[in-house]
């Protein structure tokens, strides 16, 4: 047999290799061995019927929060994989210098891959927010020897720069950020939120390749408009990054920058323990909203796939399908409707295409159901959503004990607006 998976009839968008139609994807050896039309059904050990669904490359997920049990914000990222296509989750800054071997040991038993954003904070965020607020634990030698050390697992430096993050030392963490990702040639992720520093203050002090994340939060909207701070920094080559959140994501701020001509490079969820349970929910829901505010798919798509694998330079084969690349896939029943999803600040616009995940594949293998554990004590669900998660978790537990059930209609179990 040449080929061990066969995903025959797809609509296949893949944007790194300009692709948008309808075709096959034969997977060998955990690789893609070819997209195309018509590939021979008999020389495949398994076909699957992809027609009427999308098939993309696996998700990439620029930013989330995937250290649970070692951090405030942490979830385990494999119990969603699975039911959302995201294949590639970047963990943007839990841990600093002191909690990246704990990291690495938690990724190591995720089925997902997890590359790392490195916090100039060496504290991360074991805590809700602060960790910048002892100068002390910025150190940059630190940073640099950590990265040094562990190549192979982080991507960048992450620095969370906000009122609360930094107390009262304004831009000195930013600037020390930019002193590790500038020494070790790495990409720097910036999270913008409530002053001070302002925007105005922080993004002249990012280059090209940096990326701003939360770029399209209320923040970034001034009395008269948005802050002319964010024009230069997107002509200056910064990237706009989504990073949804519990309180990063505006439709009217979104809007704005679109009729700006400022669309975001890269669309992510920030998903952690405040935004899986809403208002992020996950990446393909997050996609919908850019959909409902008027983006193409192939857009929005490329925004989740080869846009995030290119500002991380993420090893090649990295969302794509290009043939030799690590067959990581999702495949999805786009459904054409009316659907309502919220921003963070519950302003609604209606999507007229949903994503619901079908199957997701990495290395060639389908990612099983599995059962989420339930949120840590300190998050706090409203009756709505624990009635969803009970609803939820009796859904997987019938999956897990009857394998041939798809996993159709799970995303309607979480609560929506
Ligand atoms: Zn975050």
């Amino acid at each position: 047999m040449a080929y061990d998976l066969l995903l025959t009839g797809g609509r296949v968008i893949d944007p790194d290799g300009g692709r948008d139609g309808v075709a096959d994807v034969a997977v060998t050896g955990g690789r893609i061995a070819a997209v195309g039309t018509d590939l021979p059904r008999e020389d495949a050990r398994e076909v699957v019927d992809a027609s009427g669904r999308l098939v993309t490359p696996g998700l990439v997920d620029l930013h989330t929060h995937v250290f649970p049990g070692g951090t405030y914000w942490g979830i385990h990222p494999d119990p969603v994989a699975w039911c959302s296509g995201v294949t590639t989750w970047v963990d943007a800054g839990s841990a600093g210098a002191y909690g990246l071997d704990a990291l690495r040991g938690a990724v190591r038993g995720y089925r997902v891959r997890v590359p790392v954003l490195l916090n100039i904070s060496a504290v991360g965020l074991t805590g809700l927010t602060g960790e910048s607020r002892d100068l002390a634990a910025c150190d940059v030698d630190l940073a640099i020897h950590t990265i040094a050390a562990n190549r192979d697992l982080v991507h960048g430096v992450k620095a969370r720069i906000d009122a609360n993050t930094v107390g009262t030392h304004g831009l000195a963490p930013l600037r020390r950020a930019v002193a590790v990702a500038r020494a070790c040639e790495l990409p720097l992720m910036v999270h913008v939120g409530v002053a001070p520093p302002t925007i105005a203050e922080l993004l002249p002090l990012l280059g090209a390749g940096d990326i701003v994340t939360h770029c399209a939060s209320g923040i970034a909207m001034g009395r008269g408009g948005l802050d002319p701070a964010l024009r230069r920094a997107y002509d200056a080559g910064v990237l706009f990054d989504l990073g949804h959140g519990s309180g990063g994501f505006a439709y009217d701020v979104l809007e704005a920058q679109l009729a700006a001509g400022m669309p975001p490079h890269v669309v992510s969820t920030d998903l952690h323990a405040r935004s899986l349970y809403g208002p992020a929910f996950d990446l393909p829901t997050t996609m919908a909203k850019l959909l409902a505010v008027g983006l193409p798919l192939g857009q929005v798509v490329a925004a989740a796939t080869s846009a995030p694998a290119r500002a991380l330079g993420l090893p090649a084969g990295t969302g794509t399908l290009a043939v030799g690349a690590p067959a990581d896939l999702a495949v999805f029943a786009a459904e054409r409707g009316d659907f309502p999803l919220a921003d963070v600040h519950g302003q609604l616009r209606s999507a007229p295409l949903r994503l619901r995940n079908e199957a997701t594949y990495l290395a060639g293998r389908l990612l099983p159901p599995s059962l989420p554990a339930p949120p840590p004590p300190w998050v706090p669900l409203t009756p709505a959503q624990r009635d969803a998660l009970t609803r939820r978790d009796r859904l997987i537990r019938d999956l897990l004990t009857t394998p041939l059930v798809t996993p159709d209609g799970l995303a309607e179990q979480f609560p929506r607006p």
